[in-house]
C-alpha cells in the first residue's frame, strides 16, 4: 500500500513497471476466480457539453470508453451479468479476469453510442432503467438538482452574489461561497432521497421554486425510451431495473420499497414485455446506507438473479448475488487499467 503514498513521479514508475512485468497479475494467480462489474451512467462526444445537466462527473467521452472497451477485449474476458448469475449458482464457469459492463440510469446516450460501441467488440452490457424517468423521457430528479446548483456557478461567474433563504427549513445558504454551496446541495439531496414517486417530484419542484429556475425538460438530454430497451434486449443486452424513482433503498419505509422495487419491477416488465431479473440500487449523492434488510429482501421476493451496488470491489465465488459489488472506473485509458489490475489483485 506504500506506493501511494510516493511521489507521483515514482508512484507512476512503479504503477508502469507493476502493470508491465505483470506482478498483479501474479498476485490474482493465487486468488480465487472474480469477476469485475464495472459502471458507467452516460457517454457523451464531449463530457463538458454535459455540464448544463447530466454532471460530467459521471459522464465519459465516446473515445475513452471504446479504448476502454478495446482494452477489456484485448487483455480481459467479458461477460454477461447473466454469465455471472449462472457462474454464482455454480451452473457454470467463468474465464479467470472477467468483467461486465453496466449502465446505471437509462439516459439516451447508452442506446444511442454506448450499446452500438459494446457490439463492435462483441460485447453485450445491461442497463438499468429508472423507471419514472424513462417512461416521462426526463431526467432524474438528481440531475434536476444538480443542475439548480450548476447554474449558480454560472451566475456566480458574472460576480453576482447569490443568497438562497429557506423560509420553511429555516436555513440560509450563501451558495456564492463553494463550501456553502456543496452543504446546501447535500441538504436538499438528504430531503428528496427518502421521497418517491409524486411526493418526490413536488418536492424537486418546490426546491426549483426556491430558486425561482425551473429546468428546460423539453430541451435537457433524454433518457432512452421503452422501445429503444426492447430493442437492446433483442440485440442480446440486458435491461435491468434501477427502482422508480431513484431514492435510497436503505432510507425508505417498507411501504416505498414496495412501490419502488416491486411495483416498478411490474412496471417495467408490463412495458418490456419480458421478464426483469437484474437490479442496481441507486445511489445518488452516495448517501447510505444504500439498501436495507428490507430492501434485499424485496429484491428476494422478486427473485432476481443479481442486484449491484456502487460499493467498491470484486465479485468472487462467495459473493451475495444480490448485493454485489462493482468497480467504478476512471476515464483515462491508463488509470482505467490500474484501477482494474488493482480491484482483480484486491488492493
Ligand atoms: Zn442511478
Amino acid at each position: 500500500m506504500t506506493i501511494f503514498y510516493m511521489k507521483p513521479s515514482v508512484k507512476k514508475y512503479v504503477r508502469s513497471a507493476l502493470l508491465r512485468f505483470g506482478l498483479l497479475r501474479l498476485r490474482q494467480w493465487v486468488r480465487s476466480p472474480s469477476l469485475a462489474v464495472l459502471y458507467y451512467h452516460s457517454v457523451a462526444a464531449d463530457r463538458n457539453k454535459q455540464m448544463y445537466a447530466v454532471s460530467a462527473g459521471i459522464t465519459i467521452e465516446d473515445t475513452d470508453f471504446e479504448k476502454h472497451l478495446q482494452i477489456i477485449s484485448n487483455e480481459y474476458h467479458p461477460i454477461t451479468l447473466d454469465d455471472a448469475a449462472a457462474w454464482l449458482a455454480n451452473e457454470r464457469n467463468l474465464p479467470p479476469r472477467s468483467i461486465a459492463v453496466t449502465f446505471d440510469d437509462g439516459f439516451a446516450d447508452n442506446y444511442h453510442i454506448a450499446a452500438p460501441l459494446l457490439e463492435k467488440y462483441g460485447m453485450r452490457g445491461t442497463f438499468y432503467l429508472a423507471v419514472d424517468a424513462v417512461c416521462r423521457q426526463e431526467l432524474p430528479w438528481y440531475c434536476r438538482l444538480h443542475h439548480l446548483f450548476y447554474q449558480i456557478t454560472k451566475k456566480e461567474s458574472k460576480n453576482e452574489s447569490v443568497i438562497l433563504d429557506d423560509i420553511e427549513a429555516k436555513q440560509s445558504w450563501n451558495l456564492s461561497n463553494p463550501g456553502e454551496r456543496i452543504a446546501a446541495e447535500q441538504f436538499y439531496a438528504r430531503q428528496c432521497v427518502v421521497l418517491d414517486g409524486e411526493t418526490l417530484r413536488r418536492h424537486v419542484e418546490k426546491i426549483e421554486s426556491l430558486f425561482n429556475y425551473r429546468l428546460d425538460l423539453t430541451s435537457s438530454p433524454k433518457m432512452m425510451t421503452i422501445e429503444q430497451g426492447k430493442e437492446l434486449q433483442q440485440r442480446g443486452h440486458i435491461i435491468g431495473s434501477h427502482t422508480f424513482s431513484h431514492g435510497i433503498s436503505g432510507l425508505l419505509t417498507q411501504e416505498q420499497l414496495h412501490r419502488e422495487i416491486t411495483a416498478a419491477n411490474d412496471i417495467l416488465e408490463k412495458e418490456l414485455g419480458t421478464a426483469v431479473e437484474h437490479f442496481s440500487y441507486p445511489h445518488p449523492y452516495q448517501i447510505n446506507p444504500q439498501w436495507s434488510e428490507a430492501s434485499l429482501a424485496e429484491t428476494r421476493k422478486l427473485k432476481y438473479k443479481t442486484a449491484v451496488l456502487t460499493q467498491r470491489g470484486v465479485v468472487t465465488k462467495t459473493s451475495m448475488p444480490l448485493l454485489l459489488p462493482r468497480v467504478r472506473v476512471q476515464n483515462a485509458p491508463e488509470e482505467f487499467r490500474w484501477t482494474l489490475e488493482r480491484a482483480f489483485a484486491g488492493i
